[in-house]
């Protein structure tokens, strides 16, 4: 494989996609070498084809607003790969929504998914609507007339969505309901369902406690402990809550929480009624944090500036692609940061993942870090075609034990020479490794 080549083919088709050609690069550049060790992934162009999502839809969502009014947006669904099982992968709601990002996402969810050991494939969808100060009748008549139009190209077996930034419980519950009216079937066809009708106790912790589970690994390989360890997390939606809640249960501070608006810093850590807090917050449906500075008055907001100015030991980004740049990893390189665990999709620009690397700092990437979350969407899946509910302890059990196995598989793929544990390679090439060989096996379709 010429990486360059490939890049320079796809910028010319794609020039207004940076998100996605950012996956990309990435991808192609840490596993390129794994690759050309494997001369039937080139005899069967195997970089070519799982650049190129095997097909998008794009639809219409019309809906009508609490004024009367009516309004437009824009729907997608990306079914990027399903060599190694159905699609999977979630939805996302938000204004900055359109094919880049989604594409970006789906080709993410290959490598994750594969890394997950579940028979899982990558997708990703969603829409740029912004549920920003959205009534909840409106939401629900948002997802009801979004999946008038999704249903006909998912199904069990088929292509399973999930939540993602802008759709949590409340939405797949809407979403569920119209699919289960128009298919005239139950089936688990969403993920991160309510526990009244199929969905699977630990879900929503999953994603914040599966990175927990993994950052936990990542400090034993350098022989430290999370107790004591300082936290900076950025983001005070789901994930971050799950986040917070595990790494505070195991004794750790965490002292920061952020939205589109500033950071909190709270020198004294977050605890049960705070992070109980963020949940209130959320729902509020603001996206605001400020108001945490005024619940709890030791906390300090700071207006317009990202968390990663703080001095902390580990830094988990939560929050959205991108939101950790080079002059971010900077400053928490100088405040002397010990551990990087992104747990956003793509949190992290080139530049500061470069940074960490070049300074020999473990920084877990989200396809390994966020793993636990879509994982657990895999428990939901095997729960549903048994017709069966595990308790929280055996799906807390299985989490555990994915979240070790995708740790071992980055070491085994991307210790260096020197021992330093380069994860973002491990993972690449572990994911992708998966991926070809099943595609190789299956010939050219
Ligand atoms: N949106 C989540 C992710 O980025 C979860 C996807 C799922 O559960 O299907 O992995």
């Amino acid at each position: 494989m010429n990486v360059e080549k490939l890049m320079l083919k796809l910028e010319r088709k794609h020039p207004n996609e940076p998100e996605y050609l950012q996956a990309v690069r990435e991808v192609l550049t840490t596993v390129e070498e794994a690759y050309n060790q494997h001369p039937e992934f080139e005899a069967n162009k195997i970089a070519e084809r799982i650049v190129e999502p095997d097909r998008q839809f794009t639809f219409k969502v019309t809906w009508v607003d609490d004024r009367g009014q009516v309004q437009v947006n824009t729907g997608y669904r990306v079914q990027f790969n399903n060599a190694i099982g159905p699609y999977k992968g979630g939805l996302r709601f938000h204004p900055s929504v359109n094919p880049s990002i989604l594409k970006f996402l789906g080709f993410e969810q290959i490598f994750k998914n594969a890394l997950t050991t579940l028979p899982m494939g990558g997708a990703k969808g969603g829409s740029d609507f912004d549920p920003k100060g959205k009534s909840a009748g409106e939401v629900m008549r948002f997802c009801q007339a979004f999946m008038i139009e999704l249903w006909r190209h998912i199904g069990p077996e088929t292509d399973v969505p999930a939540g993602d930034i802008g759709v949590g419980g409340r939405e797949i519950g809407y979403l569920y309901g119209m699919y289960r009216k128009l298919a005239r079937e139950n089936t688990g066809v969403l993920t991160g369902k309510g526990m009244t009708y199929g969905g699977s106790l630990i879900r929503p912790e999953a994603t914040g406690f599966g990175a927990v589970y993994f950052l936990v690994q990542m400090l034993a390989e350098q022989g430290m402990e999370i107790a004591g360890q300082r936290i900076a997390i950025s983001g005070f939606g789901n994930v971050a809550w799950g986040a917070a809640k595990k790494a505070t249960e195991l004794g750790a501070k965490v002292v920061t929480i952020s939205g589109p608006d500033g950071y909190i810093y709270d020198e004294a850590g977050l605890n049960e009624e705070k992070i109980a807090y963020m949940l209130e917050l959320r729902a509020s449906n603001n996206d605001v944090v400020a108001p945490y500075a005024e619940k709890f008055p030791g906390a300090k907001f700071v207006a317009g500036h990202k968390p990663w100015e703080v001095a902390v030991d580990i830094a988990m980004p939560c929050a959205t692609q991108n939101e950790l740049g080079g002059e971010d990893a900077k400053q928490l390189l100088a405040n002397g940061v010990k551990i990087v665990a992104e747990v956003s999709n793509m949190g992290c620009r080139p530049e500061a993942i470069e940074a960490f690397i070049e300074a020999k700092i473990p920084y877990g990437p989200g396809k390994a870090v966020n793993a636990g979350g879509v994982a657990t969407s895999g428990l939901e899946m095997t729960q549903n075609s048994q017709k069966l509910n595990w308790t929280a302890e055996e799906v807390d059990a299985k989490l555990h034990q994915i979240m070790s196995s995708i740790h071992t598989a980055c070491i085994e793929y991307g210790t260096e020479a020197g021992g330093y544990i380069n994860y973002m390679k491990g993972a690449n090439i572990a994911g992708f490794m998966k991926v070809a060989k099943s595609m190789v096996e299956q010939g050219v379709i």
